[in-house]
């Protein structure tokens, strides 16, 4: 997470020229996030980018829950965000909600009252949208809108108090109701809502101040050099910057907008994912499939990799959406150099060695990752009944079949070489056995005159560790799921495949939970948090060994 591998982008670019300008000390950044969800692969981007801008320059950078919309949040959330974004390895300088300041707030809408530049409007919803006016044509004034000082002070303290029902009246900044960027038509800074309890201030207010308002102030107040947010914000710039030009307040951070992320094959609108878990489409926040950070985190990725991900994508002005490919490969050359090999066996087929002695165990060591001798080696033990998975044996195949045939010989890995002789089929016809017989003068050596065709991977029966292995695939069909209406119908009916009956190498009877393993030819996985009812550890896959999806 140095900054030496990390990509200057724009932004950087313009605080290195803020630097040499002495325009500022310190460099200060924050996440600001409304706890009203659990945190997204998209919010890893500005997680990313404001933490990483905050070590590279040695700044600061803030965690600040934007909670001003008490309706949809949950102190839950609260506590899930701060766990995720710890434990994609950042620390915030300090912790703040937005609602720590509603005092201030109050301060300020005040100071513009008494400025003549905010009114109480008594316009319903409704006329308030009928007199904005459109993209052509200008909006009206508000009936309302050049009430006296007096006047506006004593209804604002008076919706403070609670003598107003819902709706009946807002706080408006008066600004230009003509003005070509609608944002600044009169923007609303302050509605009533009764009846709420917030998470953190409970019934301490029935009014609360709007995102607009309340966001560049809370941005100054802790002294942000540089508020990064998505692009869709950049026609609030002007109002971000009214609101801190016209009242009192010795710093003016700089609004700078990048491009949100977007990923094939999912959603990350946070009332999607929230109808996803609520309707019972996905197991939770965190089930596997989900792209929230959470989900991620028990699929088995690692911080390291979403890091990487996310300095990968760079940081642009120009809106695009990024292939699932991508933050899979990087999941995969991380586990490449560092997860464990082992073996495991996903839909077993039996095989008897009968030449070797019934009883006889023999303890072998197999390497725990192929290019990392400093990884160490773990037990194995091979015994008379081992299990092979089916698609590693056939009958009959042509030369290109690397696996075993009847008559050929292959390698059990870290084992001996084994010939496939005879199968032994149930009353189904299906074959339930491969009987061998085994060269023990190919441990660690090839057989001389004979050609082995390849190595397999195996579990030795007697010492198995059933498990449940659960196989992934992407949640939607389609890369823009809901772009033709309903994005539920987008849902892939196949997105997850259960398997029961895995056998797995004994030493992973020992995994802890967020272990992660590659298991050999197969892929890497990670051990589950939950175990299977019961009582089995259950596995997910993280990825395939390779973009089986071609891009
Ligand atoms: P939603 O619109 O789905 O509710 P949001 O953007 O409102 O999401 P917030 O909790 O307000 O979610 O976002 C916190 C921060 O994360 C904001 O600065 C926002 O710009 C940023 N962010 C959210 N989604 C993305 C994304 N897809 N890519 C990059 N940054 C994002
Ligand atoms: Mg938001």
């Amino acid at each position: 997470m140095s900054a030496e591998n990390t990509p200057k982008n724009f932004i950087r670019q313009i605080i290195d020229a803020d630097l040499a300008a002495g325009k500022h000390q310190r460099i200060v950044t924050r996440f600001p996030p409304e706890p009203n969800g659990y945190l997204h692969i998209g919010h890893a981007k500005s997680i990313v980018l404001n933490f990483g801008i905050a070590e590279d320059y040695a700044g600061r950078c803030n965690l600040r829950f934007d909670d001003t919309n008490p309706a949809k949040e949950e102190a839950h959330f609260v506590e899930a965000i701060q766990e995720d974004v710890r434990w994609l390895g950042y620390q915030w300088s300090e912790l703040h909600f937005a609602s720590e300041y509603f005092e201030q707030l109050y301060g300020f809408a005040v100071e513009l009252i008494e400025k003549g530049l905010a009114y109480v409007c008594d316009l319903s919803p409704e006329e308030v949208r009928a007199y904005r006016g459109t993209l052509t044509e200008p909006g009206r004034e508000s009936p309302w809108r050049n009430r006296s000082v007096e006047e506006n002070l004593d209804l604002f303290r008076r919706m403070r108090e609670g003598e107003f029902p819902d709706g009946s009246r807002t706080l408006r900044a008066r600004i230009d109701m003509a003005s070509p960027n609608m944002n600044l038509r009169d923007p609303a800074l302050y509605r009533i809502r009764h009846g709420l309890i917030h998470h953190q201030t409970g019934d301490a207010w029935c009014i609360y101040p709007m995102y607009d308002f309340t966001h560049p102030i809370s941005d100054a107040i802790e002294g942000v050099t540089h508020s990064l947010c998505t692009l869709e914000f950049e026609d609030h710039r002007p109002l971000y910057d009214w609101v801190l030009d016209n009242i009192s307040i010795g710093c003016h951070p700089q609004q700078i907008e990048f491009a949100r992320l977007n990923l094939e094959y999912t959603v990350m609108s946070k009332r999607k994912l929230t109808q996803l878990v609520d309707e019972g489409h996905v197991s939770g926040w965190d089930d596997p499939r989900m792209p929230t950070i959470a989900g991620l985190r028990r699929r088995g990725y690692t911080p390291e990799a979403i890091r990487d991900f996310c300095n990968r994508i760079g940081v642009t002005r120009a809106d695009s959406t990024v292939e699932m490919g991508m933050l899979e490969s990087a999941i995969r050359s991380d586990l490449d150099a560092r997860a464990p090999r082992r073996m495991a066996v996903l839909q077993p087929l039996k095989l008897v060695i009968v030449n070797w002695p019934e009883d006889h165990e023999e303890i072998l060591r197999g390497p725990n990752h192929p290019k990392n001798e400093d990884m160490g080696t773990r037990e194995l033990v091979m015994t008379r009944e081992g299990w092979i998975d089916r698609d590693d044996f056939r009958e009959e195949a042509n030369k290109k079949y690397k696996r075993l045939v009847l008559g050929g010989e292959v390698r059990l890995r870290n084992g001996y070489v084994v010939r496939a002789d005879e199968v032994v089929r149930d009353e189904q016809d299906e074959i339930v056995e491969v009987r061998c017989t085994y060269d023990p003068e190919t441990l660690g050596r090839n057989p001389e005159g004979r050609k082995v065709r390849g190595v397999i991977h195996w579990v030795p029966v007697p010492h198995a560790v059933h498990a449940q292995v659960r196989l992934y695939d992407r949640l939607f069909r389609v890369p823009q799921p809901g772009r033709d209406g309903n994005f539920l119908a987008d849902l892939n009916p196949d997105s997850l495949c259960v398997i029961d009956g895995a056998v797995l190498e004994p030493s992973l009877g020992e995994a802890a939970v967020g272990e992660r393993f590659q298991f050999e030819r197969e892929g890497y996985f990670c051990r589950d948090t939950e175990d299977a009812p019961d009582g089995r550890p259950v596995f997910n896959q993280i990825v395939s060994l390779r973009d089986s999806w071609g891009g």
